[in-house]
């Protein structure tokens, strides 16, 4: 199949290079002349803009992108998207944004002709290259089956979260539970250590009692539990403070368009922008436990 690949970073970069090695034809567009070469020294072609990316005679387009405002400026513009695909030519956003943004997008697509799923990600940059994420996908179930095995290319979990934008309300919610879990379980192990207690028997027990979750079983804040967790590598690597902060962001932006409380979004996304002020946003989000310890 011929697909359409747009923005090449540090996600969208090894996801396009999977669906080459699947043996699909890629056109490519990026800002950056680097992103774009790597492409197509693997076998990809270059286009000068979202326009000529969107002329070339494809099926389905990709976007991976960093945030709303590019997505729309992709999508909406005067030379973008939008203004110069043919109808019938599938779009697919991965990136991470607002379920609202989403579903604006989506809307002024279909209204031309062209069916656009919200398809946002997990997995992180290891995923990405090993083509293991798993895909939140929103937007109808006909162009939900049309994607699936281009998704497939990229990912291992392929999940229809229901209709326009309910990818995007997946990950939000999801990557709120983690932001608010990983400062309960920093929470929790540095006041256990500070009373005394060895960290890594504290979080043995908590991962065999009724505390444990992914925060404290699998990415374990404190230095020294588990050897593969960023904690043990001076929080480098990871997930970034300054990612989990636009992701709380984007809750607590949809908590407020719908009246919604989100207490403990709103306290977690507070601790991470104080903690990122501090200079920490380029941190491992896990690092969050230092603004705890009395002894980091
Ligand atoms: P990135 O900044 O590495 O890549 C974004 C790319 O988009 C860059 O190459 C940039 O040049 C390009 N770009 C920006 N504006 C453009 C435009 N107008 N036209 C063409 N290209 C443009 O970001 P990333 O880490 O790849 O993340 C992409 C998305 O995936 C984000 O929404 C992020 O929240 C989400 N995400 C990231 C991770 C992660 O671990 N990095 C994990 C899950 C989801």
């Amino acid at each position: 199949m011929h697909i359409g690949f747009l923005g090449l970073g540090n996600m969208g970069g090894p996801m396009a290079l999977n669906l080459l090695k699947a043996g699909h034809a890629l056109t490519v567009f990026d800002l950056s002349d680097t992103a774009v070469a790597n492409l197509v020294e693997a076998g990809a072609t270059a286009a000068a803009s979202p326009a000529e990316l969107a002329q070339a005679d494809v099926e389905v387009i990709i976007t991976m992108l960093p945030a709303a405002t590019h997505v729309k400026r992709v999508y909406l513009g005067d030379d973008g998207l939008l203004a110069n695909v043919r109808p019938g030519v599938l779009l697919i956003d991965s990136s991470t944004i607002d379920p609202h943004s989403a579903r604006e997008v989506a809307k002024t697509a279909l209204a031309q002709g062209n069916a656009m799923l919200d398809a946002p990600v997990s997995g992180g940059t290891g995923g990405a290259t090993a083509g293991t994420l798993t895909f939140m996908v929103g937007g109808a179930p006909s162009a939900f089956e049309h994607a699936q095995p281009i998704l497939a290319a990229m990912g291992k979990n392929i999940v229809h979260c229901g209709g326009t934008g309910n990818g995007q309300v997946a990950k939000v919610a999801n990557n709120m539970l983690l932001g608010i879990s990983m400062i309960g379980v920093s929470e929790a192990m540095a006041l256990g250590v500070s009373l005394g207690m060895d960290a890594s028997v504290l979080a043995g027990i908590i991962n065999t009692s009724s505390g444990r979750c992914w925060s404290s079983d699998t990415y374990n804040p404190f230095p020294g539990v588990l050897e593969t967790a960023p904690a043990s590598h001076g929080y480098s690597g990871g997930f970034g403070t300054d990612l989990m902060l636009k992701d709380l962001g984007l809750a607590s932006e949809a908590a407020k368009q719908i009246g919604q409380p989100v207490i403990l979004g709103a306290l977690a996304q507070q601790l991470y922008q104080s903690f990122s002020a501090q200079g920490n946003g380029g941190l491992d989000f896990s690092a969050i436990i230092n603004l705890y310890r009395k002894d980091a």
